[in-house]
Parts: C-alpha cells; sequence; structure tokens
C-alpha cells in the first residue's frame, strides 16, 4: 500500500491550537498501529492572508490537489472582517471546495450519552442521537444562473435565484447517501419540496432512480418543512438525510445544535473519488483563541471520519472515537461542554487524554 499523504491546514484562531491535538492523535495511530501517512502543512485563510496577500496560496492549492485528504481547522476572525471580500478568510474555504469539487457534504449530529444534558431538547429525546445529513454542496439554488437584483419598468426593484439540478448532479449525491447508509443502518431519508419545486420533483424522481441499485437501502422521502419539524420532535427516526444545497445548509444546522455541543462535531466535504476535505463545525472562535480553552475533540473526530470516509481505515477510525467515548466517560469536559461534578481540562489535556486512550 502507498504512503497516503494528508494535507494540514490549521488556519485561523483556535486553528492552530485544535489541530495540534488531531495531529497529536495521527501520530501516534502512525506508531503504534502503523498507520501509513504522511503530513504536509499549509496557509489558509486570514494567517496565510497575512503571509501571502491570497487567502488560499497557489502553494496550498497544489498541496491540497496531491493529498489524499485534507485536515482543516477553521478560518475567520475579527482582524480581516474589512478586508474586501475576495481575500477575506472564508474564500480560502470556498475556493478549496470548488476547486477540488467537494460536492457531498457529511454533516454527522451524534449526542454522547454523556453529554445530553447540553442539549435544550429532553434527554429522552436526544441521548444516543446519531444521524448523518449529506448536503448537496455545489450546486441549487446558491449557484443556480441567472441571479441577481433588477429593476423593473415600474422602477421597483426585484431579486431572483435560480434553483437548478441536474440529473447527474441528483444522482451522484443519492449515491453518496446510500454508500454512507450501507455503512451504518441502511435507511436513506430524501428531503425535498416536491409538491411545489419542479426542480426538486425530478430530485425525487432521480433518488429513487438511483435507490433501485441498492436493494439493501431503504428509501423514504419527506417534505423539507415536516422534516424541519421531525427533526426537532423525534430526531432519533432518522439514519441518513440526503438532501440539496440549501435545505442541508439549515437542517444541519438545526441537527447540530439538537446536540448542544459546537466543539464536538466534525464535517467532511467529499469529491466523486470520496477525496475529502474534513473539518469541525464550528468556527475560528477569535473570542477565546491562544487560551488552550478551546475544544480539540470536533477536530479529533473529523479525523476518525477522514480514516472511515477516504483512507477505508474502519479500525483506526474506531480506535479514535473509543477514545473519545473513554475520556468522556471518565468525566474529562472542556469548558464549552462542561458541567458540575466533571473535571474541567485545557484543550491539550484534552487532546492527551485521547492518546492516553489509544
Ligand atoms: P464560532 O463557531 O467560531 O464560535 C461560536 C461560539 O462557539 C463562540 O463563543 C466560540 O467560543 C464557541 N466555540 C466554537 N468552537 C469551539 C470549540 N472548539 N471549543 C469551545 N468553544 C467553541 O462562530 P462565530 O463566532 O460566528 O465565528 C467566528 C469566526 O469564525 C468568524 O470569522 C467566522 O467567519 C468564522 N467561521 C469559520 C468557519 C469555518 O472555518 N468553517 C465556520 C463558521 C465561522
Amino acid at each position: 500500500m502507498m504512503t497516503k499523504k494528508i494535507a494540514v491546514l490549521p488556519g485561523d484562531g483556535i486553528g492552530q491550537e485544535i489541530v495540534a491535538e488531531a495531529v497529536k492523535v495521527i501520530d501516534r495511530l502512525k506508531q503504534a498501529y502503523g498507520l501509513d501517512v504522511e503530513l504536509e502543512q499549509g496557509l489558509v485563510g486570514g494567517s496565510a492572508y497575512d503571509k501571502t496577500g491570497s487567502p488560499l496560496p497557489e502553494e496550498t492549492l497544489q498541496l491540497a490537489r496531491e493529498s489524499d485528504s485534507i485536515l482543516l481547522g477553521a478560518v475567520g476572525g475579527y482582524k480581516w472582517e474589512s478586508l474586501d471580500i475576495a481575500v477575506r478568510p472564508e474564500k480560502g474555504l470556498l475556493g478549496l471546495r470548488a476547486e477540488l469539487e467537494l460536492f457531498a457534504n457529511l454533516r454527522p449530529a451524534i449526542l454522547y450519552p454523556q453529554l445530553a444534558d447540553a442539549s435544550t431538547l429532553k434527554p429522552e429525546v436526544v441521548s444516543g442521537l446519531d444521524i448523518m445529513i449529506v448536503r448537496e454542496l455545489t450546486g441549487g439554488i446558491y449557484f443556480g444562473q441567472p441571479r441577481g437584483i433588477r429593476t423593473l419598468d415600474n422602477g421597483e426593484r426585484e431579486g431572483y435565484n435560480t434553483l437548478v439540478y441536474r440529473e447527474s448532479e441528483i444522482s451522484r449525491i443519492a449515491k453518496v447517501a446510500f454508500d454512507i447508509a450501507a455503512k451504518r443502518d441502511n435507511r436513506v431519508c430524501s428531503v425535498d419540496k416536491a409538491n411545489v419545486l419542479e426542480c426538486t420533483e425530478l430530485w425525487r424522481e432521480v433518488v429513487n432512480k438511483e435507490a433501485q441499485r441498492f436493494s439493501n437501502i431503504e428509501l423514504s422521502h419527506m417534505y423539507v418543512d415536516n422534516a424541519a419539524m421531525q427533526l426537532v420532535r423525534e430526531p432519533k427516526q432518522f439514519d441518513v438525510m440526503v438532501t440539496t444545497n440549501m435545505f442541508g445548509d439549515i437542517l444541519s444546522d438545526c441537527a447540530a445544535m439538537l446536540t448542544g455541543s459546537i466543539g464536538m462535531l466534525p464535517s467532511a466535504s467529499l469529491d466523486i473519488n470520496s477525496k475529502g476535505m474534513y473539518e469541525p463545525i464550528h468556527g475560528s472562535a477569535p473570542d477565546i483563541a491562544g487560551k488552550n480553552i478551546a475544544n480539540p475533540l470536533a477536530t479529533i473526530l473529523s479525523v476518525a471520519m477522514m480514516l472511515r470516509y477516504s483512507l477505508n481505515d474502519a479500525e483506526n477510525a474506531d480506535r479514535i472515537e473509543t477514545a473519545v467515548n473513554k475520556v468522556l466517560d471518565d468525566g474529562l469536559r472542556t469548558q464549552d461542554i462542561y458541567s458540575d461534578g466533571m473535571k474541567k481540562v485545557s484543550t491539550s489535556e484534552m487532546g492527551d487524554a485521547v492518546l492516553a486512550g489509544l
């Protein structure tokens, strides 16, 4: 087997601190279990802008292209908020997604039973929650043409966007969802608004057609308004949900908040060959950057996702997830997930505890 290459892009704010902990975990898996990967660091976001004048330097793009996977911290911060939009830190992230054609966004919403109290919902409704939302990321109304704001004959202005999906775009995201469900509980719920939008009428038709190639998968369909309601009413009914860019944007944030712990959730964005960019769902948290108090677990769990979905190494992914479970069982908590009676730890202490659990 060839050594796999991982591009490591810590980015800004707490990105530096949390990625350092994730790198410690990768290094331990290399030493203890023969994980065959090499790491190379690159610049992205505001820190890249400061050094090179671009939030996504050509060198970083090149590194991302030639790597098998990318581990990203977070980008952004107060310091860069007044910059021109073309060179804002977020452009680094969007640029990577676009250049690498990362069309499938995987957003798990997992609530560890140990943290059930962190949710605003009743513990019995959310404890043990484990949903995977698969969001189409490069098409739909966020990218459809024509778009703009125009002035009508009577002088009134009108804003307009276009919701558009090709069959090939729908079938490839459906396939990702079915493949993932096959590694989980074999159930997919496709979310659309087929009663109102022709575009999603086609969505439903193509998802049904793609499902015929996956005989073990149980497929259901739900309108987006109902899906939003069900997510809050009885979230544990879902295994994998697959949906359009805009619906997925909204539903995945809703699902994330069911868990009440932004510092615990990883995410992935995949291309057609399952090459992926892995990152925590949270941002660069400039309010706590540099204090060694950020929760590194979302980033460490992003490594587990990378192993599972891009590097085909479920064994080491399981090792990480088991170690994370163990530190939670042991009562270790960073300040964002702290509750009475638990042991408060720093970013690096949490990383060390995961290492010990490996
Ligand atoms: P944020 O996710 O950075 O922070 C929201 C709140 O959650 C803050 O109070 C923060 O301290 C806390 N928090 C976030 N991650 C945490 C962690 N790992 N441990 C403990 N607490 C944590 O969102 P924001 O404040 O809206 O944005 C801050 C910056 O991050 C902005 O510049 C924004 O553009 C950027 N951002 C980047 C990404 C990304 O890189 N993918 C995503 C969202 C926001």
